[in-house]
């Protein structure tokens, strides 16, 4: 065993130790309350520091008793062997740590665009965020986007202004892009205070306090009052600490109140300071700016301080969940595949507790599901417990059925019970505009009226579907003996990413991956090379096109051969027609006529079976440019099946009748349609619209917030590929947008030449 490997196993095992120690049933029943939660996200563009910061707050908590580096590849939340390469955040992993008798649990946010719908997952179970900038670096094109998704789920946030280590750091430059870019007023807690050029400490500039870390790994700090005799410094605190009070003051009432008592913005108690911070920031009407480098072992302590006195417990909000009262609600953010304990699921619950073994049920997909072990996280680092209670984080083990997203609870009576509460709180407006975020508004249809019931299946994700992926490669193994480990290596991703999809070209028996972008296939590729050590290859990201009948057609098809002297003998009818939106087990329909009727009661259900075998293969090629089809409905007129005919025969023969079915009906060829969501400035808004015509977008909505126009409209995928940096360069990165699966639609005849050419490359 290398040296490293030696620390690395010394390093679990102080984890280990420490960790058991701080999950000990004591703390997690009693000492807790619901009150000293705090379910946090560390939101940040791609090194600002999300890591560092997250490593020191585990060494200042005491959870981990040495740190690691990035630039070391030993971080704890940076478990993932592709992380360690990149040093990059990619996959949420939440962890728990206690800071000043408080528990903090913080969900790591993957930091990538095209990793939104892990982002939106961890983002909707949030209660408040630390948006980490790099102080010489002010707002990034990447902070802005996440800001503006923890708007959309109405997430209370502090910043945190890292780095401040570096000469070219510069806190008003920062505050002037929080101003510009965010369009929010900052609020300043903090001066940082140098020596010849070298960060030693901060002044905080609620208390009037100087502090100040002394060496080492940054434990310890010393507080002390400043006085007029610290003269410049004095001044400027000072003059920062009336802005501050004078800024606050105009946001929160009950301070102003206090300062009109007293006649003056000098000797405002602390505390009162302290309570207006923490009301405005709950309502999102300021934003506290705190400083430090995480690096150098400044601020992380403060900024821990600030969570805890600012950010929401989780009983200051989520109060869509209280119909569940005191039944269990949780959703599931984060799937993963773990070597030994197989696949674990991370919960956040709301309502109610959880205890191990229990059944549970899932409100999304209605069924009912058995758990097995019952952790609780420390990054890779699993802890056995009995049960988990409101409030808190949980991982359970043996889940088959719930996916990342999903609401799940105690049992389906539970879950009407809270749907009718839920909707009669949703008759009144008022409540339903308080409940419903910008982000679940944006899942309920378009251009529809919407009735409390609607809203309310939003709120609890009754009947969420995964989103469809709308890009798609070919993935080849390096060796044919690899093949098998691939193969079991894409299910665990898939697993693992509801919006991952691994399926096989029967034809080609080619594996094909479909994701969401284009960098969602490339970063499960190298996931694969590293974790699961195959180098497999990918073939060039496709949009994937599908096809619709434009008739129907019915056919009879009949095979009568010998094959290794015997013979095989299937005489069959079909036909299919275009129906929309037909539930992929209820494709297949059997004639219902009094002869095909009587035909068919004849018919083996295994026969059956190989006819449906049959319809899926032919479903996967449509007969104009060999995309799957959709929206078909195919029926079963006649089946007769010669004795000792194998099953194979009469899939293959299912098969030939509806290629022939499908060519003699027809069909058009159908693209992926976008629903966009943009945000951008209104001094960019002009070109930004230019280019979404010429990219056939259809405006549906556009309103004005704060100075940036959002903008809902509707554009084909095909016009989008690589539609973020064409964002990027066209309002200078601060624009920002989302897109998701709306539709499949007809591709329009002037349009459809450029189609063929990008299924068939010619
Ligand atoms: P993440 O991508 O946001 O997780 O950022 P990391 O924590 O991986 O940090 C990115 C890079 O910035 C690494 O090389 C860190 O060592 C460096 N870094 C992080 N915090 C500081 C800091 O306070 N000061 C300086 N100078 N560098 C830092």
């Amino acid at each position: 065993m290398n040296t490293f490997c030696v620390l690395h196993y010394y390093r679990k095992f102080i984890r280990h130790v420490s960790y058991r120690k701080y999950c000990s049933a004591s703390k997690f029943k009693d000492k807790n309350s619901i009150e000293k939660i705090r379910n946090i996200g560390i939101l940040a563009h791609i090194d600002a520091g999300k890591t560092t910061t997250t490593e020191r707050m585990l060494f200042y908590s005491g959870t981990i008793r040495s740190m690691g580096e990035v630039h070391h590849g030993n971080t704890v939340t940076d478990y993932m062997e592709q992380e360690r390469q990149r040093g990059i955040t990619i996959t949420s992993a939440a962890v728990s740590f206690p800071w000043k008798d408080h528990q903090i649990n913080l969900i790591d946010t993957p930091g990538h665009i095209d990793f939104t719908m892990e982002v939106e997952q961890s983002l909707a179970v949030l209660d408040g965020a630390v948006v980490v900038l790099d102080a010489s670096a002010g707002v990034e094109a990447q902070t802005l986007t996440v800001w503006r998704q923890a708007d959309g789920h109405r997430v209370p946030r502090i910043l945190y202004l890292n780095k401040m280590d570096r000469t070219d750091s510069d806190v008003s430059i920062c505050l002037n892009s929080i101003r510009d870019k965010l369009r929010v007023e900052p609020l300043l807690l903090h001066l940082p205070i140098r020596q010849e050029d070298k960060l030693i400490g901060l002044v905080d500039l609620n208390t009037l306090e100087e502090i100040i870390w002394t060496q080492g790994r940054g434990q310890h700090y010393n507080r002390r009052k400043l006085t007029e005799k610290d003269g410049q410094k004095w001044e400027k605190s000072m003059s920062l600490h009336r802005e501050l009070i004078d800024n606050l003051s105009s946001i929160d009432d009950q301070l102003a109140e206090a300062i009109i008592q007293q006649e003056t913005l000098e000797n405002i108690e602390n505390k009162l300071v302290e309570e207006a911070l923490r009301r405005s920031t709950l309502d999102m009407k300021a934003f506290p700016i705190l400083c430090g480098s995480s690096y150098k072992n400044i601020g992380v302590q403060t900024l821990m301080d600030a969570v805890t006195s600012y950010l929401p417990s989780p009983l200051d909000c989520n109060t869509a969940y209280q119909c569940f009262e005191s039944d269990l609600s949780a959703r599931a953010f984060k799937v993963q595949h773990d070597d030994q304990r197989g696949v674990l699921t991370f919960l956040r619950l709301y309502s109610g507790e959880i205890t191990k073994g229990q059944k549970i049920y899932n409100v999304a997909r209605d069924k009912t599901e058995q758990t097995g072990y019952l952790y609780v996280a420390l990054a890779d680092e699993y802890k056995p417990v009995e049960k988990v209670t409101q409030g808190n984080i949980a991982v359970v083990s043996s889940l088959k059925s719930t996916m990342t997203g999903d609401l799940v609870t105690t049992s389906a009576a539970a879950a009407t019970r809270a749907r009718t509460a839920l909707t009669a709180q949703l008759r009144q407006p008022a409540r339903a505009d308080a409940l419903l975020t910008p982000a679940a508004r944006h899942k309920l249809p378009l251009d529809a009226d919407h009735t409390p019931e609607d809203i309310a299946d939003v709120l609890l994700g009754i009947g969420t579907t995964i989103p469809e992926p709308v890009f798609f490669c070919s993935v080849e193994p390096p060796s044919a003996g690899q093949a098998q480990a691939l193969e079991s290596a894409l299910a665990e991703l898939a697993r693992e990413d509801p919006s991952l999809r691994v399926d096989a070209d029967h034809d080609t028996g080619q594996l094909l991956l479909a994701g969401m972008g284009e960098l969602h296939l490339e970063v499960i590729k190298e996931r694969i090379v590293r974790e699961y050590g195959i180098e497999v290859e990918l073939g060039p990201p496709q949009i994937s096109y599908r096809e619709a009948l434009v008739g129907g057609a019915r056919v009879a098809h009949a095979v009568d051969r010998k094959v290794g002297g015997a013979r095989q003998l299937v005489n069959l009818t079909m036909s299919a027609k275009h129906v929309k939106g037909v539930p992929q087990d209820k494709v297949l329909k059997l004639d219902k006529s009094a002869e095909s009727a009587s035909n068919l009661s004849h018919a083996h259900p295994r026969y059956l079976t190989a006819v449906r075998a049959g319809l899926n293969a032919a479903l996967r090629h449509g007969p104009r440019l060999g995309c799957p089809l959709v929206d078909v409905q195919v029926t079963l007129h006649w089946l007769e099946v010669g004795r000792g005919t194998a099953d194979s025969a009469v899939s293959a023969a299912a098969a030939h009748c509806l290629r022939k079915v499908f060519g003699e009906a027809g069909s058009v060829l159908l693209e992926p349609v976008m629903r966009l969501a943009l945000v951008v400035p209104e001094s960019h808004a002009a070109r930004v619209m230019a280019d979404l015509a010429r990219r056939r977008a259809d405006l549906r909505d556009v309103q004005l917030r704060h100075g940036n126009k959002v903008v809902e409209c509707v554009a084909p995928l095909s016009e989008l590929v690589g539609y973020s940096s064409a964002l990027r360069t066209l309002s200078s990165g601060l624009a920002t947008f989302t897109m998701e699966l709306l539709s499949y639609r007809e591709v329009p005849p002037q349009y459809e030449q450029q189609a063929v050419t990008n299924i068939t490359g010619f």
